[in-house]
């Protein structure tokens, strides 16, 4: 990383654990004022984990890293999040980020980086929930297709039927366990 802004200040250390910016630490090292992009990186057991580049602008900051998914390339993300001001009771002025996901512009002081771009708290959750709905969808789907061909009751609470007449020691002993291991997995599930 490296060619943006004029200069650069001194990096910010975020020791969350988990990918957050928080607006309110940045207002407060004076990093908002100066628009001078710096460095912000999360790190766990004295590890950099992640490293963004913030540009502040006067009604944006503009953010810049590496993302990917397991396996792919790198790709390279610039996104910027609008800001917005509040007057504060004592004088001043309190800076919030604006949440950037699609059908959201919530008023926030913490953005998360869930995926591929950051997002308030509510967008997360509402994501990884669907995300997590559409998993068990298909293992149920799937549990429904293999009780089909085992001739069972549909509805995985419905337990484990017999072989059907006709149907290989081997083929069925493949089923079952497919089944088993796929119920497993909704169940599962619905604990976390
Ligand atoms: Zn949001």
């Amino acid at each position: 990383m490296g060619g943006f802004g004029s200069g650069r200040q001194s990096d910010l250390e975020c020791t969350d654990d988990c990918r957050s910016i928080d607006i309110r630490n940045w207002a407060r090292e004076g990093f908002l004022r100066t628009n001078l992009d710096f460095i912000c990186t999360w790190s766990r057991n004295r590890k950099v984990t992640g490293k963004i580049r913030v540009m502040p602008e006067s009604d944006k900051v503009r953010l810049s890293y590496s993302y990917r998914v397991r396996g792919d390339d790198w790709q390279f993300i610039d996104h910027s999040i609008a800001l917005q001001t509040t007057a504060c009771h004592y004088g001043g002025k309190r800076y919030w980020f604006t949440c950037p996901a699609v059908g959201c512009g919530k008023r926030v002081a913490v953005l998360y980086l869930g995926g591929k771009y950051f997002a308030c708290r509510k967008c997360y959750q509402l994501a990884y929930k669907s995300q997590r709905e559409t998993l068990e969808d298909r293992a149920i789907r799937k549990v429904d297709k293999l009780r089909e061909r085992l001739e069972w009751e549909p509805g995985f609470l419905n337990g484990q039927g017999l072989r059907p007449k006709g149907m290989h020691w081997t083929t069925f002993h493949r089923l079952f366990a497919e089944h088993d291991k796929l119920v497993r997995q909704v169940l599962q599930s619905y604990m976390v």
